[in-house]
């Protein structure tokens, strides 16, 4: 049995990006994953495909719009086939690529599935079905997460879906309803809806996307409730069954009143969970939360010397970029640097129409902090750019913590938010304050001109905002009792 220095199981975001930067330092890595390249769940079946078909949704819906602006398109005709085929053609190109870095990098990739055997040792099944006995120095599990299930729900099926069965675009039902009001049903639903489906969204929580700032949230709703159907709030779904015809469900809603109705098809998007089991974890000795989660610290390090855990599995928030980065600080870590995982503004991006983007703190958690804090917001209407575009529906804010005038948060509603709230995350991370981002110049016209805006307001100095003198503040002289 070979001696590995060092494993990464799972090639998602996390992993595949822990076994670039080992090799790249010099280290002997084997990359397992069941799939026959890199990618995991991001690529495969997550952030790739389904950004793919929200560009169509994008395209469908701009040119339903452009009569507006004196440009008439016909009714666009839509081939699911076609659509499904150019989507597996972006996954394949991009994780084939990464399966050519994976040989240029001489890591040395397993496909298969691997199980625990103890702390020190895997073995992996291969895709031929032979098996390997590996043993480790040091293992980074990278095993990523899977869409949550809801006892006593039917079987996800090709009527009841899971955001898997949802990225396969077969045919577009008549009426789809999204359980779940996060960012995967959100986007999902909104892809279909663009694409034709009558849309309604159910979520338990009486608002949509938990998590975000509720004013970034309005402005998002204010678009979203003409492309849905329907969005009910504070209800649940006490029961579902698949019919001849369809799906029928029964709502619940918080006083108790029942309502049954029929859907062609159901998209279940009610979280994800951590993979952690059906790999015998327990043998390492390993140690998991109540929620399922590997318990790591902030060098990625588990309870048991050797073993790292990154990315889904190793805890909130769920998100490709955040499993990238732990998965090169644990690398670090392993190669004896002195490195901790401990960002500021890890940037969430809900890729909806409009988008909406937030880093650091959002305003709801700086006031429950306790912090002192202020708020600059700059609405798009005063936005040429976002004139130019027909999109005055937007919003930057800018979270900011008093007397230092540091900016603690930022969050965006509008197009392109996804792409503006890194200058954001900038901020955040290096300590900029009010002043730093006021005095950047912006290129004109663009949407990012709201965020220096944004600033401009904090001193009751935006160009393109008229607000009577109410406060003396001074970016030369910051104080907190101002
Ligand atoms: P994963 O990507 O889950 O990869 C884990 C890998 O481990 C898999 O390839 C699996 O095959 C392998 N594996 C597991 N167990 C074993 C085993 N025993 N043996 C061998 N291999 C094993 N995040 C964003 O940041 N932005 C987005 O826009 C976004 N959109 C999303 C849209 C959807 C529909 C979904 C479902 C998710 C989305 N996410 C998004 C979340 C993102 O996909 C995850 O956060 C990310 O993939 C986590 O990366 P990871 O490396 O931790 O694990």
């Amino acid at each position: 049995m070979s001696k590995k220095q060092l494993i990464v199981l799972g090639a998602g975001p996390g992993g595949y990006a822990a076994a670039f930067l080992a090799a790249d330092l010099g280290m002997d890595v084997t990359l397992i994953d069941k799939e026959l390249n890199p990618g995991g769940v991001c690529l495969y079946r997550g952030c790739i495909p389904s950004k793919a078909l929200l560009h169509i949704a994008k395209l469908v819906n701009e040119a339903k719009e452009a009569s507006k602006w004196g440009v008439e398109f016909s009714e666009p005709k839509l081939y699911p086939e076609k659509i499904n085929e150019w989507k597996n053609k972006v996954v394949k190109n991009l994780t084939g690529g990464l399966g050519q870095l994976t040989k240029q990098r001489k890591v040395h990739y397993i496909q298969g599935t691997a199980k625990f055997l103890d702390p020190h040792t895997l073995e992996v099944e291969k895709s031929g079905g032979e098996k390997e006995k590996l043993s480790f120095e040091n293992i980074i599990i990278a095993t990523g997460s899977s869409p949550a299930r809801i006892p006593n729900f039917p079987e996800f099926s090709d009527k009841i879906w899971d955001s898997t069965g949802a990225l396969d675009i077969k045919k577009i039902p008549k009426k789809l309803l999204v359980i779940g009001g996060g960012y995967i049903g959100l986007e999902l639903g909104t892809v279909y809806a663009s694409v034709g489906s009558e849309v309604t969204v159910v979520e338990m929580l009486p608002h949509l996307l938990n998590g975000a700032d509720r004013d970034l949230v309005a402005v998002f709703q204010k678009r979203i409730s003409k492309l849905f159907k329907e969005i009910l709030v504070s209800t649940k779904v006490a029961g579902i069954s698949e019919t001849k015809s369809g799906v029928k469900v029964t709502f619940e809603t918080s006083d108790k009143k029942k309502d049954e109705r029929e859907f062609d098809a159901v998209l279940i998007s009610t979280g994800r969970k951590p993979n952690t089991k059906g790999f015998d974890l327990e043998k390492t000795g390993v140690k998991v939360d109540d929620k399922g989660f590997i318990i790591v610290d902030k060098q990625c390090k588990t309870n048991v010397t050797g073993i790292y855990a990154i990315g889904d599995v190793a805890g909130e928030p769920m998100l490709a970029h955040k499993a990238s980065h732990e998965g090169r600080t644990a690398v670090e870590v392993i190669a004896g640097h002195k490195v901790e995982f401990a960002p500021n503004a890890i940037p969430a991006v809900v890729f909806t129409d409009p988008e909406i983007a937030w880093c650091g703190y959002t305003e709801a958690e700086a006031k429950e902090s306790g912090i002192k804090y202020e708020v600059a917001k700059f609405p798009w209407a005063a936005s040429g750019r976002a004139m130019t575009l027909d999109r005055t529906d937007g919003l930057t804010k800018i979270i900011i913590e008093q007397g230092s005038q540091r900016i603690l948060g930022m969050g965006i509603a509008g197009a392109g938010a996804g792409e503006l709230i890194a200058e954001g995350v900038l901020a955040v991370e290096m300590g900029a304050n009010v002043t730093d981002l006021k005095l950047t110049i912006h290129p004109h016209p663009t949407l990012s001109e709201t965020l220096m805006e944004t600033a401009e307001i904090f001193f009751g100095q935006s160009t393109h905002i008229y607000r009577p003198k109410k406060s003396d503040k001074s970016d030369d002289k910051p104080d907190a009792n101002k």
